[in-house]
């Protein structure tokens, strides 16, 4: 018998639709550069703006919004350091206000980005999460000064899901005067989002979350918002990046979004009904657990739970081994085992953040692979209690390891 293999990681990656596939198969024969005036770039040109048009519509963007990159990281860099080109080199007689309002649970490369920035000069500010993940209200009303130039906060968090209230965020900042940036990578292509509802003027989005290839990415920028761009160079997308267009990716992309456009209402309820067979699975079926995330306000595909007295890397490898892909929130692409930045902000102690694991489900997710995962998680857990000297039942842990 065929070992079974299931995927449950889909907030790190998804296995490419099909259908986008095959438009990159086809489309790998075309080659010309998207710049040249002949035959071969025109046909690349139309295609290009053609996935612009596809991607722009779906946000509620006009085309001219669009921006093409090379991955959602890139996006996010581009947005924060705009802020540090003080210069006014690109936008003459743009001053940025000098100080960034984010959140304690950004993707990394929101927070390096602003580790650094801060390093050299802006002032950065980080906003306090509730024990569910979501923003400090009061908070955010009480950092918005008026030398903030850009609030950056995460449409939806990739490790446990909580999703935002941008619309109210984006109104607050700009009350104030400064300007509204998400990341949406997670929550791209599996909500509705639409950029005049939510507000923003930058927004990010990634390929590979939603089926699409990696290394292909978009950033909306609202006309008329100032801008920097982060790689420098040629005309390409209008100046705002430069690099020839990665025409595969871009139509990738496209093709990603066309085919999330038709799935993704009935995805989200099929999704919420598995989440929710899962969670109650896992709560009849082991003690001591702890769900982490907001209750509603959350991804219908992410469930993120800790089970005390078991480490997180420990559940990942014994699931791995009966075929079933999680992660954890810990384990970083470095291979760290500090406990998640996000468990922490939420107030989890470092055992719950330590004991949790991650299971984000896609769209050839079933029923049987949930019902899988809930006849071997019982066992791998006690199997790992049983050998943690530190897990005592009932919540009173010893101290020593
Ligand atoms: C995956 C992810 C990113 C990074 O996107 P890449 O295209 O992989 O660079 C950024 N933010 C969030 C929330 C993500 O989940």
């Amino acid at each position: 018998m065929k070992h079974r293999r299931i995927y449950l990681d889909n907030n790190a990656t998804t296995p490419l639709h099909p259908e986008v596939k095959n438009e990159m198969v086809e489309a790998m024969e075309m080659f010309g550069n998207p710049s040249s005036m002949h035959a071969y770039g025109r046909e690349a040109r139309a295609n290009v703006e053609h996935a612009r048009r596809i991607v722009a519509s779906f946000i509620g963007a006009h085309e001219d919004e669009l921006v093409f990159v090379g991955s959602g990281s890139e996006a996010n860099n581009t947005v924060l350091s705009l802020f540090a080109c003080a210069s006014n080199l690109c936008i003459p007689g743009f001053k940025a206000r000098q100080t960034i309002v984010t959140t304690r649970i950004e993707h990394p490369c929101v927070l390096e980005t602003s580790q650094c920035l801060a390093h050299r000069g802006t002032t950065v500010r980080l906003l306090d999460v509730d024990r569910y993940g979501r923003v400090d209200m009061d908070q955010l009303k009480e950092f918005l000064t008026d030398d903030v130039g850009l609030v950056s906060v995460m449409t939806a968090n990739n490790e446990i899901g909580t999703v935002q209230d941008i619309a109210a965020i984006s109104r607050m900042a700009h009350e104030a005067g400064a300007l509204m940036h998400t990341d949406a990578v997670q929550a791209f292509g599996k909500l509705p989002l639409h950029v005049d509802d939510l507000g923003v003027d930058f927004l990010t989005m990634s390929a590979h979350k939603i089926y699409g290839p990696k290394g292909i990415g978009a950033l909306y920028v609202r006309k008329g918002t100032p801008y920097c761009p982060f790689i420098r160079g040629g005309h390409q997308e209008k100046g705002r990046r430069a690099g020839t267009e990665n025409t595969l990716g871009i139509m990738g992309l496209a093709k990603a979004v066309e085919m999330r456009a038709a799935e993704m209402e009935d995805e989200a309820v099929r999704l919420a009904g598995m989440k929710e067979v899962l969670r109650k699975g896992i709560e009849e079926r082991i003690d001591d657990v702890l769900f982490n995330g907001h209750p509603e306000h959350n991804m219908p595909n992410t469930l993120n739970v800790s089970f005390p007295g078991a480490e997180g890397e420990a559940i990942l490898l014994y699931l791995d081994l009966e075929g079933i892909a999680v992660s954890t929130g810990s384990a970083c692409a470095s291979g760290s085992l500090d406990p998640s930045h996000v468990l922490l902000a939420t107030g989890s102690d470092a055992e719950r953040a330590h004991g949790s694991i991650r299971i984000s489900m896609g769209r050839e997710t079933t029923m049987e692979d949930i019902e899988y995962v809930l006849d071997v998680l019982p066992g791998v857990i006690s199997k790992i209690r049983s050998m943690s000297t530190a897990y005592i039942k009932g919540g009173e842990h010893a101290a020593a390891e």
